[in-house]
């Protein structure tokens, strides 16, 4: 059985309490790894390592950074196949998936905030009357990274990368259900010759994380997760003035007019539902409809979702793999009782579904769900569900598809669907959404802010925005 390991002070180490945690593979349902159980103890020895790496690493020149986050990713590229092969297994998301998404966005992002370690520049404001303040951008010290299981090392490495490329020494935690690739990190980051304690990752749950958020020294936390954690999150760094950005859940809207390009939102609507299980925070999971194109939109649809293959993650024609845990599956199977309970129809899916592979038979499989005839305002409608399961609604305006779309607590990510450029500018301009597709979904420029409003989060990531954060603004007034 793998057994995982903490980075702490650029060595690799079991937890201080030597407790270990269970890693579970979803498609088998069992376990196959285990993770060291960390917890403020271990956080403290961390931060302690990171203070004195911080000394060195905030005067090293932005271009070593820069190569060293560039050995790192090609270290990933080299071993592109056991990143993959290793996200698969742990989340029981397709291997294909990984191979094509996961780890490719991985290198891309330590490369593009290798880059932006060099070119990363700030303000200066001259006045008039014989003076001019420039903005000194200087790193927090040492800063907190968190991220949950459904993308993890792509997400994992969407904060670390700007953080070390700020000049900041990093705590980080992968989740506790999905931890395998960054342990392969942590190994790849020593091979790379990143410097002791600049790079810690800690192992472990909800109590380390807790513990991360809690220390004096951390001066920010960069979170993804869901909506409950980070309110306690907030909670808990409010009395300590602590930087937060926090990327949280969402209940995302994709909106089909009428004039669409038929094909290409049939194909894109069922795309953002159902990739990597519908476990994407971006992934819509309430599809709205124009009245006049429902029927003719529903029928192509569910052929399309019915036709999704959900098998063994390893298989190359697999669309939909597993559930990434009993207690994720038990909970997305919930919402679909709570879909029946509260009237809802389902025009596919809603039960277990049977993959032919043998080794699969105990693995956390759903057959991808579609749902009709539900209220906007009812639970399934309003609250994230997290998993292969969307919703129908048909809508007969835009103001109507309008008032849909705001209404609920969310705020994260809108595709619309429509070839009328004027009215696709207008509904852009009054949706609360941190972003909004229009005609595709999902498509990156990892210079651009990422992020939610309303419940969605706070803060935002994604290109010199990550960098800003990472970094405390000082305005430095020289009169001459
Ligand atoms: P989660 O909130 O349960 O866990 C996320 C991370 O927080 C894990 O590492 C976990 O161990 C840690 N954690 C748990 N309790 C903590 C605490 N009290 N203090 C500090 N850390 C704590 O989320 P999850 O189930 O791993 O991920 C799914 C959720 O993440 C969904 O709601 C999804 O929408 C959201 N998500 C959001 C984005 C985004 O960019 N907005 C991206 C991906 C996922």
């Amino acid at each position: 059985m793998q057994k995982l390991a903490n980075l702490v002070g650029g060595s690799l180490q079991p937890s201080l309490s030597a407790h270990e945690l269970e890693v579970w593979e979803p498609a088998v349902g069992q376990v196959y790894a285990s993770a060291p159980q960390s917890d403020a103890a271990d956080v403290e020895a961390a931060v302690a390592t990171a203070q004195t790496a911080f000394t060195t690493w905030r005067e090293t020149p932005s271009s070593e950074r820069a190569r060293l986050l560039h050995r790192l990713a090609d270290l990933i590229e080299r071993d592109l196949e056991a990143f993959a092969a290793a996200e698969s297994r742990d989340t029981g998301k397709p291997l294909s998936l990984a191979r094509s998404l996961d780890i490719p966005r991985s290198i891309a992002n330590l490369r593009f905030f290798a880059a932006a370690a060099t070119q990363f520049a700030s303000e200066s404001h001259a006045m008039e009357d014989g003076a001019v303040n420039y903005t000194l951008r200087q790193p927090h010290g040492v800063v907190g990274c968190i991220s949950p299981w459904n993308l993890p090392l792509y997400l994992f490495t969407w904060k670390i990368a700007p953080a070390l490329a700020a000049g900041n020494c990093v705590v980080a935690k992968p989740s506790e259900v999905t931890p395998v690739t960054a342990a392969m990190l942590a190994e790849r980051s020593i091979e790379a010759g990143f410097p002791a304690g600049v790079l810690n990752i800690l192992h472990g749950g909800g109590a380390v994380g807790g513990a991360i958020v809690a220390h004096p020294q951390i001066r920010a936390i960069s979170f993804t997760g869901g909506t409950t954690t980070g309110r306690h999150i907030a909670l808990a760094a409010a009395p300590l003035f602590k930087k937060l950005t926090l990327e949280l859940g969402g209940k995302n809207p994709s909106i089909v007019f009428a004039d669409c390009d038929f094909e290409a939102a049939v194909t894109g609507v069922v795309r953002s539902a159902f990739a990597n299980q519908g476990e994407i925070c971006l992934c819509s999971s309430r599809v709205l409809v124009e009245r006049s194109l429902y029927p003719r939109f529903r029928e192509a649809f569910v052929e399309r979702v019915r036709a999704l293959r959900v098998g063994d993650p390893l298989e190359p024609d697999t669309d939909q793999g597993a559930l990434v845990s009993a207690a994720h599956y038990g909970k997305v199977m919930g919402a679909v009782a709570t879909a029946r309970k509260e009237g809802g129809k389902i025009l596919c899916g809603g039960e277990p579904a049977q993959v032919h592979a043998a080794r699969c038979a105990k693995g956390w499989f759903l057959q991808p769900t579609v749902i009709e005839g539900l209220a906007a305002s009812c639970e399934t409608n309003q609250e994230e569900i997290f998993g292969p399961v969307a919703t129908l609604l048909p809508f007969e305006d835009e103001a109507e598809a309008l008032a849909i779309a705001n209404g609920t607590a969310f705020g994260l990510a809108t595709s619309l669907w429509s070839r009328d450029v004027q009215r696709c500018h207008r509904m852009a301009a009054q949706l609360e959404s941190g972003l909004v597709w229009i005609n595709t979904w999902l498509l990156r420029d990892l210079r651009t802010p990422m992020g939610g409003t309303k419940h969605s989060g706070l803060g935002r990531e994604g290109g010199f925005e990550a960098m800003k954060f990472f970094t405390e603004p000082k305005n430095v007034c020289l009169k001459y």
